[in-house]
């Protein structure tokens, strides 16, 4: 299954066979519900569509592959990922989660989960003493993001993972935001790796999509078990198009990673900025953490105006014209957003603030456009 060693040559050729049929290079799109058998119970390993699917099983190979794990599982979006990995749990279970985790995550463990019976301990858990504080007997899972969404923590994902053994429970890591390129949380002790899809690995905007990642079997087949009991799996069409983005994640992760550089170093120099968030900045609190776990340090950027009010940030969020003023991330194009209110509109105003998000953050998924462009665009929308 991983038996490509570069990441390169892995992406590209990772989960997919010449379709053994006709020798069509690229996986087809299976668009079909149903297998013919040709006596009860006597099929080519595909019965039902919900349960087995050629082109996403291309797909979840290939997903097994990028984060080095021994199986990957497709979801119709990150959220239902999120919320396969949630159904492991049972009422009075306990979850120590990141206090400033994406607002669909939030929204889905607040509004969902807790008034089923599962209690959430949001912690800052850049700081893994306060994991360890707040693990209990009913402790099952402990959820983290690395980098934070929008303000770019990072928690050191080998320190959480040791704590999550020592007490037996789940350690889930939400990759989104390094991609598999960039971090390999199972490699550093992770025991699930869930992304959404939807961003660097689809690559292009036009899919939604989630996956989880592990390597021990019983939890796979738990999770399949769920994947397949609730239904929550992506259209082969979607799977084609992750598959076909997975090919070019190096190439675009690269480009970037020297785009975000270029982006957070003159945010810095910015006399109208006061604040840049990027991992890859020296003087980035965990700074170090991310040396030693990632590769490099992304097209992720958050920052604050001098002027920190929504007003001084509205009027540089209408103001780009590369830059497209929308949720989501991880395109090849360039987006900003406004997390106070889009991304993070769910989450109470108190707490957000309380976080560190402040009204006026503004927050950067830089694409790989010409750098030119890219800054030019930035400099007459701050003016
Ligand atoms: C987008 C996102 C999700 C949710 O994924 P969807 O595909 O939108 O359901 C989860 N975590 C992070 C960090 C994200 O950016």
């Amino acid at each position: 299954m991983n038996q490509y060693k570069n990441l390169g040559t892995k992406y590209i050729h990772a989960g997919v066979e010449p379709d053994p049929s006709t020798g069509a290079i690229m996986t087809p799109i299976y668009q079909t519900s149903t297998f013919v058998q040709a006596a009860p119970g006597v099929h080519k390993g595909y019965e039902y569509a919900r349960s087995q699917n050629p082109t996403r099983f291309a797909l979840e190979t290939a997903f097994a592959a990028i984060e080095n794990a021994k199986y990957g599982l497709a979801f119709s979006s990150g959220v239902a990922a999120t919320d396969a990995v949630m159904r492991l749990l049972i009422p009075g279970d306990e979850v120590i989660c990141a206090h400033d985790m994406y607002g669909g995550t939030y929204r889905l463990f607040s509004k969902v989960y807790e008034k089923m019976g599962i209690v959430f301990h949001y912690v800052d858990t850049s700081n893994v003493e306060n994991v360890a504080a707040a693990i209990t007997e009913k402790t099952k899972l402990i959820w983290i993001e690395t980098p934070t969404n929008p303000l770019m923590n990072i928690t050191d994902i080998e320190a959480v993972s040791s704590i999550g053994k020592k007490h037996n429970c789940i350690v889930c890591v939400d990759n989104t935001f390094a991609s598999p390129y960039l971090q390999n949380p199972l490699d550093q002790g992770a025991t699930i790796v869930m992304h959404s899809a939807t961003k660097y690995l689809g690559g292009h905007s036009d899919v939604i999509q989630g996956c989880l990642m592990m390597n021990e079997e019983s939890l796979r087949e738990q999770l399949y078990f769920i994947q397949k009991s609730t239904g929550a799996v992506p259209g082969p069409q979607d799977c084609f198009l992750v598959l076909r983005g997975i090919k070019t994640l190096h190439v675009r992760m690269q480009r970037h990673c020297e785009n975000g550089e270029k982006v957070a170093h003159y945010l810095q120099q910015h006399p109208k900025v006061a604040k840049v968030y990027w991992c890859g900045l020296e003087e980035h609190p965990n700074h170090s953490i991310a040396k030693k776990q990632m590769r490099g340090f992304g097209g992720m950027i958050s920052f604050t105006l001098v002027n920190d009010s929504m007003e001084a940030a509205t009027k540089v969020l209408s103001s780009t014209k590369i830059f497209s003023l929308a949720e989501s991330l991880g395109g090849v194009e360039s987006l900003i957003n406004h997390p106070a209110s889009m991304t993070h509109a769910s989450i109470p105003r108190e707490r957000r603030i309380a976080n560190g998000l402040s009204d006026g953050l503004i927050r950067l998924s830089v694409g790989i456009e010409d750098i030119e462009d890219i800054i030019a665009d930035l400099a007459q929308a701050i003016g």
